[in-house]
């Protein structure tokens, strides 16, 4: 029988009552003549066509619709099946239909799903406790994203230093490199001005520095300077962990200079590196999360320390939907499916294993490929000189592999946390003929 949810080998709560064996005998061959002649009038073709008479054409989706999906699988209207090393861009850390998550999910639809700011609910109280016990955080703060998550760090650094009597306090220091969202203060952090084109103005007074430099932070930390917002691990920046020693660096120049540290764990937080939280070695002020943290119901969060609890007082800040109880249960679920005995080494090892693979597959096709880098289940095989990563990834859908782009040259890998050595490896195979294919038709 295939395994398809390992980690339930330590935990029976998690486990999935078998059926991945009939999804796989549905399943039809890759790219195979059969499934791509049908595909005539198909549901694909339908829906393809409503795709591009009525939605925004802001993304660029790869051509095919996304049907259903069990563990680290996912299945089009067609019933090609892929290996998703996307998983909604290291959201889905439980996998795609877990049992568990999405039974609490219908039972909470069916009891209470927002109640609004103006109330407590008992979720997102039982949430709150329990992200802080977790973390060892003090006080937390909900929204939708990551974006927002960012914005309320934002506006956080600001009106904490503008309580205390400093509101000259307002800038900020923030990495090249960096993706905070794109919301128009987490795009001012953000400072990609691929990004920022078009938009007017950016927010004032946010210094971009390059990542890891320690000197440079340094030049632009002063009197004014209310916060350093920094990823542990860059993602989208091209799967980049902080070298050693710059995350405590950052924390002795913040407090050299009466400063915050904020921590975006957007990405990189609920595990997907194989601790809770990526940077907690470094005491950080406050640190946004989403993504993984509702895996995949849309929720964010900002957790801050007590000393902060007042900086935000009652009309700064808010958001309609932030810590409904349906998001709340679903935060919930997944903490304690990390705190699974045995869950966040499984991800190191995991992780470990998935690197080992795309470095051989790296030396392998060394024309093409520098190594890989990465932390947990967050890796990118890095790119020569030249070579664009999102050239790649629709042959590596050809190959049945779903990957996405970290920067322009880093294939990145965001399994599911709950993916198996079997498909680890299938991964690494999959990723070694996307390579050569990709070579003998360049
Ligand atoms: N911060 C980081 C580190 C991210 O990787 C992302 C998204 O990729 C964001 C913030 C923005 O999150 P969202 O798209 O949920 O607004």
């Amino acid at each position: 029988m295939v395994v398809l949810f390992p980690y339930a080998e330590a935990c029976d709560c998690f486990s999935l009552p078998g059926g991945v064996d009939r999804l796989r005998m549905e399943a039809k061959p890759h790219d195979s003549e059969d499934s791509r002649a049908t595909s005539h009038n198909s549901r694909e073709t339908e829906l393809l066509a409503l795709a591009d008479r009525h939605l925004l054409g802001n993304y660029r989706p790869a051509r095919m619709v996304l049907d259903r999906g069990e563990g680290s699988q996912l299945f089009d209207t067609e019933g090609r099946r892929y290996l998703d090393f996307c998983a909604g861009v290291a959201v889905c850390c439980m996998g795609h239909g877990h049992p568990i998550l999405s039974r609490v999910l219908a039972e909470q639809a069916g009891q209470l799903m927002q109640v609004s700011n103006y109330f407590f609910s008992e979720q997102n109280v039982l949430l709150a406790a329990e992200l802080c016990e977790a973390t060892g955080f003090d006080r937390a703060f909900f929204c939708n994203s990551g974006a927002e998550a960012n914005e309320a760090l934002l506006k956080l650094s600001r009106q904490h230093h503008h309580q205390q009597g400093h509101s000259e306090r307002t800038e900020l220091v923030a990495f090249e490199g960096a993706f905070h969202g794109r919301t128009m203060g987490a795009l001012a952090l953000t400072g990609n001005p691929r990004y920022q084109e078009g938009f007017g103005e950016p927010l004032a007074g946010i210094h971009h520095v390059p990542y890891g430099d320690l000197e440079a932070v340094a030049a632009k930390m002063g009197p004014r300077t209310a916060a350093i917002f920094v990823e542990p691990v860059q993602g989208e920046g091209g799967v980049l962990p902080a070298p050693e020693g710059f995350l405590s660096g950052l924390r002795e120049l913040a407090d050299q200079h009466g400063a915050l540290l904020m921590f975006d764990e957007v990405q990189v937080g609920m595990g997907r590196t194989g601790q809770l939280l990526a940077g907690s070695a470094v005491r950080a002020d406050a640190v946004a999360l989403a993504k993984g943290l509702g895996g995949g119901f849309p929720i964010g969060a900002m957790l801050l320390r007590e000393s902060l609890s007042e900086s935000l007082p009652p009309g700064t800040h808010g958001s309609t939907f932030g810590g409904n109880p349906l998001g709340s249960r679903a935060a919930r679920t997944v903490l304690s499916f990390l705190q699974e005995a045995g869950m966040l080494k499984q991800v190191r090892t995991r992780g470990e294993r998935l690197g080992r693979g795309l470095e051989q597959v790296a030396q392998k096709h060394s024309d093409m490929c520098l190594g890989e880098r990465g932390l947990g289940l967050l890796r990118g095989l890095m790119l020569r000189e030249g070579l664009a990563a999102r050239d790649l990834l629709p042959v590596a859908r050809e190959h049945g592999l779903l990957v996405t782009a970290a920067g322009p040259s880093v294939v990145r890998f965001t399994p599911p946390l709950v993916v198996s050595d079997a498909e680890i490896d299938e991964a690494v195979q999959k990723i070694d003929e996307t390579l050569t294919d990709a070579s003998t038709r360049a």
